[in-house]
């Protein structure tokens, strides 16, 4: 294989902005957001409840707020509703996709596990990644990388049946081109005190898995299966993050760029709140290694913090494997069909989005729910 393999050290310096964001291979119509503020319901710090005052305040839209709601139980509780701008607070976005095969500077892809550098080299090696000669995202001649680098392109590469004219592209375009021009905010509802279920729930049914305290959400598994379909990468930067026309910039993996807050104790560092309301924290504690404990939704319980995540590494396409605490019935958020809700019941295993179009790990298109497709 000519690609160079990286084991998730990618350094969380922000790298120089070249205001571009990716559009993954699905993005079309679909709700905007929204939602109007007020006043911050102030949350205390105590263990297993949502603390808002973690969340950094450049990272919001509005500040949060409390209300009531249902959980996916039935139950009524107390939620925050967290107004997400979109665009990281702590560090810049991209670069995405190298511009010739010899160029060093790129973003990431996963592939099986694993995270590579997307950098020149690794574009001319995609045929011998995944064996297949049908891969060329570059001049033969020139050595210039095909890149969707104007909105136009953007939009056709990131269509569900991608314009025949952007199969192999490698697949960026610029924060600037969504929502107002420069993100495009995402609410997320989540209960103020994880309320557990009975037994897991797939990660499914949500528009966004958790908030970063940065301002960005922890998404979905991205459809790497109709983006490589397509000869396409949807590149995400070095933060993990790209951006499509549905919901703007969003993470896929956690590298290690966004806001920490630290636990004082040598235990992994607190990156954001699951949209169950439990912590998420980062993979490795300060001694470089993750829990051995982790159930099968990567979480597990201790006495200072309760329950609580340690996200998945950065090659995963994932960040926890299932949800243990109730979800807010609408709780997804804006990315969701009207009255879709947050709450839409797949198994615990299955992994594909599903987004109240009753259709759970199966074929998902943009035709049955536009936001099933990131
Ligand atoms: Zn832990
Ligand atoms: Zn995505």
């Amino acid at each position: 294989m000519a690609t160079r393999h990286h084991p998730f050290r990618i350094s969380p310096r922000a790298r120089r902005t070249r205001a571009a964001v990716l559009l993954s291979a699905c993005a079309l119509a679909l709700a905007g957001c929204g939602s109007s503020g007020a006043p911050d319901g102030a949350a205390a710090t105590v263990p297993g409840i949502v603390d808002a005052s973690l969340f950094d305040p450049a990272g919001l839209a509005a500040p949060v707020t409390e209300e009531d709601c249902t959980l996916s139980s039935g139950k009524i509780a107390t939620c925050l509703r967290i107004q997400l701008k979109g665009a990281p607070a702590d560090h810049d976005v991209g670069p995405f996709c190298p511009r010739t095969v010899t160029d060093p500077t790129g973003g990431i892809w996963f592939k099986d596990g694993s995270l590579y550098d997307l950098d020149g080299p690794f574009v001319k090696g995609l045929s011998s990644l995944y064996d297949d000669p049908a891969w060329k995202l570059y001049d033969e001649t020139t050595g210039a990388v095909r890149v969707t680098d104007t909105r136009e392109s953007c939009l056709a590469a990131a269509r569900p049946d991608v314009d025949p004219a952007y199969e192999n592209y490698c697949v960026e375009c610029s924060l600037d081109d969504v929502g107002d021009g420069g993100g495009i905010v995402r609410t997320l509802l989540i209960p103020r005190r994880p309320e557990p279920r009975a037994t897991p729930a797939a990660v499914a049914g949500v528009s966004a898995v958790g908030a970063a305290f940065n301002g960005v959400a922890f998404d979905l598994p991205a459809p790497v299966g109709a983006i490589i379909a397509h000869h396409t990468i949807a590149a995400l930067d070095d933060c993990g993050g790209h951006v499509n026309f549905v919901v703007g910039y969003h993470y896929h993996a956690a590298t290690g760029c966004s806001r920490e807050i630290g636990t004082g104790d040598g235990h992994a560092a607190q990156i954001g709140y699951a949209i169950d309301g439990h912590a998420m924290h980062a993979t490795a504690d300060a001694h470089g290694a993750p829990p051995t404990d982790l159930d099968a939704c990567l979480g597990h319980r201790d006495a200072v913090r309760g329950y609580h995540y340690h996200v998945a590494g950065p090659g995963e396409n994932r960040f926890i494997g299932c949800l243990q605490g109730e979800i807010a019935s609408g709780g997804g958020g804006e990315g969701l069909p009207p009255g879709g809700g947050g709450s839409t019941p797949c198994a615990a295993g299955q992994t594909s989005a599903c987004c109240g179009d009753g259709t759970c790990d199966g074929p998902e298109s943009a035709a049955d729910c536009a936001a099933d497709c990131r």
